[in-house]
């Protein structure tokens, strides 16, 4: 223990015990974290988490006991610390971290801040308070048996964000509301009428048939339009024109939830919609026409067949016929719960599970997708990867290593530390790279940074450029934005100064191709400026692009063929793993990130000369090759998600 003298030198110890630290998070890294910190004689220490410890926490949580169920994780966290470490300074706040009062001078009373987060928005945050208050950073994650713990100083090192991080796994709108062919489709679909019925409603998670799929589109143009048009189905409205869209809520409210209803709606009438979008199903070898079900006319037996001792109702798939009573009765509670508020869908809340599970699989039904139980349904739906305790052990224990680092003066020493499922060549599991220099593109933390978004501007309106692109790709909490070198306020963070009206017109109405757009986040000391370039649509039915760099916009053609030279430059480096873990992993809404998710940034290790040199070929333990590699994950478990 570094409290006994003599562990570390007198600088260092005497550094350990005066330096204030924050730490961002106390769950499944943060208890390790804390644990190992005041184990290091860290004495003064201020932990921020806004969550309440759940029950399912306990078995890696191990600071928090039953009887702390429902209560703050970071003030059990220092109570928990406290009884073994009484000497410290502890101070727990429960809240997050984003909220104002946590600004730039709040952010420089600390010497390092630690991160032990789960999720990226969060991240982003910690990053630009941190560079905004130049006090070094050590970021963290776990995700499964991999992890990670890299050190981030302003100007010196990368920032979380030089690195754009993979657009997150999603499918295509048309592919999931007209036209699925994998059970996930349907599965996302479910959940997405979840939302739309009992939680908060996204407008991008429609679930009604989508008539401007451009397959559907392609020959219906002309004659037929105005026919297509009458033929909208119900809650549907003309794109155009002023009708005020009735929301899948609304509709299901008016008809109090009947089921009966819902399922005719779903199943048949919007069903029957789709089939009338011939170009969808004419001549396809891929997909055949979905059939409408009646509701008084259910099948008997799914369309998979499955051994007959399955007992176990997880293990079972439901016949529609079973998946309708199913739903019936899920939706009984569901529509008492959300009369309290909008829910969440949660794959531990047993009707909502069994909402998915059930509207998936009639929809595989209809679709001839092979269906699924319940319990496929719900590793895939709830994007499961398991949370492992020592891996956070692990991780924890790196980040104070690069703690003591910087506390000694020796930031120069600092590197990133992967933890990895496979030895690599030398047959380690724990592996370094060397932090590298900022992204001089970085869109946050060079001087004066610029990013360039492509989109449509005669589309896209105001308020879905504050949402979709300030908010979201840029992760700003509350932006302002103002029409370069003419002053024109466009979105104000203030809500006294927002003008409702002015934010549904579209960019097109304020400014032109190549307009630049000066944007800020006050809290986050961070001004962009934004250029904005039109196009009337983008490859893959995206709704924009968003780079540092505006060569980075160019058609994806190129750009995958740069990609490529840049794969085949790297194969040799290391052992990349590449796992598709769509199939198992859900949506992945928040690929790897459901719990203290990793950077997904491809590991790469150091190969400057140093103890972990890694283009050493010497005997290994084992040889393995990459391609074993790959493999040998693919084999292990489905949802490795380094990529
Ligand atoms: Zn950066």
């Amino acid at each position: 223990m570094a409290q006994v003298n003599g562990v570390f030198e007198d600088t260092l110890q005497k550094n350990v015990c005066d330096s204030k630290v924050l730490m961002v998070g106390a769950g499944g890294i943060g208890c390790e974290l804390l644990k190992n910190l005041v184990l290091s004689g860290f004495k003064d220490i201020t932990i921020i988490d806004l969550d309440t410890i759940d029950v399912s926490n306990l078995n890696r949580q191990f600071l928090f006991q039953k009887q702390h169920v429902g209560k703050s994780k970071s003030a059990c966290a220092k109570e928990a610390a406290l009884r073994f470490a009484p000497e410290c300074k502890i101070e727990s706040l429960h809240g997050s971290i984003m909220k104002d009062e946590y600004n730039r001078d709040w952010f420089k009373q600390f010497r390092i801040v630690l991160n032990a987060l789960d999720n990226r928005q969060a991240r982003n945050h910690v990053n630009r308070m941190c560079l905004a208050a130049q006090v070094p950073l050590v970021e963290s994650g776990t995700a499964g048996y991999l992890g990670q713990a890299t050190v981030i100083m302003k100007n010196k090192f990368e920032c979380y964000e030089c690195n754009p991080k993979p657009t997150q796994k999603t499918f295509p709108g048309c592919t999931i509301r007209n036209t699925p062919s994998e059970p996930i489709h349907c599965i996302v679909w479910a959940k997405h009428l979840f939302n739309q019925l009992f939680g908060e409603a996204d407008p991008d998670q429609d679930v009604s048939p989508d008539t401007e799929d451009p397959e559907a589109a392609a020959k219906s143009d002309g004659d037929n339009a105005g026919a297509e048009e009458e033929k909208k189905p119900e809650g549907e409205a003309k794109k155009d024109g002023n009708v005020e869209r009735k929301s899948t809520r609304v509709w299901a409210e008016e008809n109090d939830y009947n089921t009966q209803k819902i399922f005719s709606k779903l199943f048949c009438t919007d069903i029957k919609y789709l089939l009338t979008m011939e170009n969808l199903w004419k001549n396809r070898q891929d997909r055949q026409p979905p059939s409408p079900l009646e509701w008084d006319d259910l099948p008997s037996s799914p369309n998979v067949t499955q051994a007959s001792n399955v007992t176990l109702a997880d293990q079972k798939v439901w016949s529609v016929a079973e998946c309708a009573k199913v739903l019936d009765e899920a939706i009984t509670t569901l529509k008492e719960e959300a009369k309290k508020g909008f829910l969440e869908w949660d794959k531990d809340d047993l009707p909502a599970l069994n909402f998915v599970t059930a509207c998936a699989n009639i929809r595989m039904y209809i679709f001839n997708i092979k269906q699924k139980s319940r319990f496929e349904v719900k590793s895939m739906a709830g994007n499961i990867i398991p949370a492992i305790a020592t891996t956070n052990a692990v991780i924890a224990g790196c980040i104070v290593m690069e703690a003591l680092k910087i506390l000694s003066n020796q930031m120069d020493r600092c590197k990133t530390v992967y933890l990895r499922t496979q030895p690599n060549a030398r047959g380690k599991i724990l592996v370094t790279e060397r932090l590298e220099p900022p992204n001089p593109k970085c869109i946050v933390c060079r001087d004066d940074p610029e990013a360039n978004v492509k989109l449509n501007m005669s589309t896209f309106t105001l308020k879905m450029f504050e949402e979709k692109i300030l908010k979201g790709a840029l992760n700003m909490v509350a932006p302002d934005a103002e029409l370069a070198g003419k002053g024109t306020i466009l979105i104000s963070s203030d809500p006294d100064d927002r003008d409702e009206q002015m934010l549904s017109k579209p960019l097109s109405d304020f400014c032109q191709d190549g307009a630049m757009l000066s944007c800020d986040d006050f809290l986050q000391n961070y001004n962009l400026k934004v250029f904005l370039w039109h196009a009337d649509s983008l490859d893959d039915g995206k709704e924009f692009l968003v780079a540092g760099d505006k060569e980075k916009l160019q058609p994806k053609a190129e750009e995958a063929a740069k990609e490529e030279e840049k794969k085949d430059e790297d194969d040799d480096e290391i052992c990349e793993i590449e796992v598709d873990a769509t199939a198992t992993n859900g949506d992945r809404k928040r690929p790897h990130e459901e719990e203290n998710g990793a950077s997904s940034k491809k590991p790469k290790l150091d190969s400057a000369a140093g103890d972990e040199e890694v283009q050493e070929v010497s005997a290994p333990p084992r040889e393995v090759t990459s391609a074993d590699l790959k493999r040998k994950m693919e084999e292990d478990d489905g949802v490795v998600c380094i990529e």
